[in-house]
């Protein structure tokens, strides 16, 4: 992964001016039959008929996604940018959004469908992100912390895609929480730009010097969880820390009650799919469990079985478990879970970055406290 990193790394610097922010392509929408895009200007290119064509003046283009009706685009088997479409004045619209940079439609393998990708300035991805990932009326401060943990999780992604055609997909990130939630052009704020800007290039580094991805959540509920805790890979630097900062804004504490047979259902798939182990036993009994464990431990007859919290919400999903801070345990053939925060719980808390920001944190005294192993660098 260094390795990587560094090839890609001298590869951005000697392609780019020193000065210059690199671009992210970002997938916006899935399984598209038809994408009608509007924009002055606008420079098509269809990649798999090597045909560019420019229109004067404003233009709204169809394309047709789906095989076999009239003038459909040729899909090939394999992911590949079908066709491109720029603007050198400024926006193109998709429906009711707007976006800067490029619009590419990708080809979706064995499906009658496009996938739509933006290709972004990563600062302007940025100022976008910040209104949906945060709120753009939030504190700047608060604001700026969020923008350097976005773009090192985006400039981590960059580094290690090593030229993206090598990868299966041709984009880097999705906006979606499974990576970040990106917004279109009216999402930007003054503020927004603002904390871009004043961290312009800005990313954390561990202490080796080199970029890890640097995660964050809604709210940790008291304390941060590191990356191994919760996704079982190490990511270097990382410290899980006490946070009472969040405790007074967000979702309250929350509680569930399960049925003995769903949870014994949900951890059987867990043991099958991340365990490569079996429930040989029905008849489960959990073990005390306090908060601050990452892991349930459970008999299931004779045979003791240790579970990540994580890979349970994984499997019972957000509205059942909306976060990995809980306790969880059994009375009188009833299992409660009780939990605080919301999130996974890796890395910057933002309900508690806002608190701090309130407090005349800067952003520096945020980042510290939720990475205080990390250091910021710039790298453009
Ligand atoms: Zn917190």
């Amino acid at each position: 992964m260094h390795k990587t990193g560094c090839f890609l790394f001298s590869f951005l610097w000697a392609t780019t001016s020193l000065a210059s922010v690199p671009t992210v392509k970002v997938l916006i929408a899935k399984s598209l039959k038809q994408v009608v895009l509007e924009g002055t200007d606008l420079q098509k290119t269809i990649h798999t008929q090597k045909r560019s064509e420019s229109y004067l003046g404003r233009k709204s283009i169809s394309f047709n996604c789906a095989p076999g009706r009239a003038h459909s685009l040729k899909l090939p088997r394999n992911p590949i940018l079908v066709a491109s479409l720029k603007s050198p004045t400024g926006l193109i619209s998709w429906g009711k959004n707007k976006y800067q940079g490029e619009l590419q439609l990708l080809a979706t393998p064995g499906a009658e469908s496009c996938d739509l990708v933006n290709d972004i300035p990563l600062e302007a991805y940025l100022r976008t992100l910040l209104s949906k990932e945060m709120n753009g009326t939030w504190p700047l401060e608060a604001l700026k912390a969020q923008a350097v943990a976005a773009r090192t999780y985006a400039y981590d992604r960059l580094l290690k895609s090593h030229g993206i055609m090598d990868e299966k997909k041709l984009y880097h990130l999705e906006s979606s929480e499974r990576d970040q939630v990106s917004g279109s052009f009216f999402d930007m704020t003054e503020k927004t730009l603002r904390a871009s800007r004043e961290t312009e290039g800005e990313v954390l580094v561990g202490p080796s010097g080199r970029i890890s991805p640097a995660f964050f959540h809604s709210k940790c509920g008291g304390k941060t969880l590191r990356p191994d805790q919760v996704w079982g890979g190490v990511e270097e630097g990382y410290r899980s820390v006490n946070c009472t900062f969040c405790q007074k804004t967000g979702m309250k504490d929350w509680q569930q009650k399960l049925k003995p047979m769903k949870l014994t259902g949900m951890i059987d798939q867990v043991l099958k799919r991340y365990y490569s182990e079996a429930l040989d036993s029905k008849n489960i009994k959990l073990m005390p469990d306090t908060l601050h464990n990452s892991e349930i431990r459970l008999y299931a007859g004779d045979r003791l079985h240790i579970v990540k919290k994580s890979y349970l919400r994984n499997m019972a999903g957000r509205e059942t478990l909306p976060s990995n801070y809980f306790v969880m345990n059994q009375k009188d053939g009833e299992i409660t879970v009780e939990g605080q925060g919301y999130g996974h719980g890796v890395g910057l808390c933002q309900l508690g970055a806002l608190e701090l920001a309130k407090r005349g944190y800067d952003y520096h005294q945020i980042l510290s406290f939720y990475f205080p192993r990390h250091r910021m660098k710039k790298v453009y």
